[in-house]
């Protein structure tokens, strides 16, 4: 079994790929900036979902308060499994009864740069992450420093770090609400409109 096989065992046993159109993951792909995708995501609670590209797979955090350009703010941001790296091209809805039923947005997605020394992984373990996005809305440096929540051994928090791209005085989740890629809302992706198809899209 190869490492990426490993890596992706436990988002697989969560999914049943007859019923859901999420990717089961089989593409090895590796980019050359290493690419980041923000999902927008209304399971049993609308929340969202920051994935870094790392080792072949993206790692993932849920994220219900969502990102912000405010440095002020500390976001909780709990760590999930990983997901395949052609999770960054799925925008649609999961089905009724399966696992995080209900649609998915590419709220926005982009590259991304280790801020820190070392390999990300590597910052991971040690719980402390500093990137810098370049997205289609996010930009600038962000952290992910791992905490003590409720006896949880995968709670971080999200913040923006101090720089140029910073903006306190902006809600950006709700003035920039639709997909960088369909340009549709959540809810009409719920509704399976036409319009908001995916075209050629390629992370
Ligand atoms: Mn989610």
């Amino acid at each position: 079994m190869t490492k990426k096989k490993n890596l992706l065992k436990e988002y697989r046993s969560k999914r049943h790929f007859d019923k859901t159109k999420e990717p089961r993951g089989n593409k090895v792909k590796k980019h050359k900036e290493p690419i980041f995708v923000i999902h927008k995501h209304d399971a049993r609670n609308l929340h969202y979902d920051l994935r870094l590209e790392d080792e072949g797979v993206l790692k993932s955090w849920a994220i219900p308060k969502g990102p912000s350009t405010d440095p002020k703010d500390r976001h909780l941001a709990m760590q999930t499994e990983d997901h395949p790296i052609e999770y960054a091209e799925f925008e649609g809805v999961i089905p009724e009864s399966e696992y995080g039923a209900g649609p998915v947005m590419i709220w926005d997605y982009g590259t991304f740069k280790n801020l820190k020394e070392g390999s990300l992984s590597n910052n991971l373990k040690k719980g402390e992450i500093a990137i810098w996005l370049d997205g289609k809305k996010l930009k600038g440096g962000y952290a992910l420093i791992k905490t003590k929540y409720q006896d949880r051994d995968n709670a971080w928090i999200l913040l923006k770090m101090k720089d140029d791209e910073a903006k306190t005085d902006y809600e950006i989740l709700e003035k920039e609400p639709k997909s960088v890629v369909s340009n549709c809302t959540l809810e009409e992706i719920s509704k399976k409109l036409k319009k908001c198809k995916l075209k050629k899209y390629k992370s």
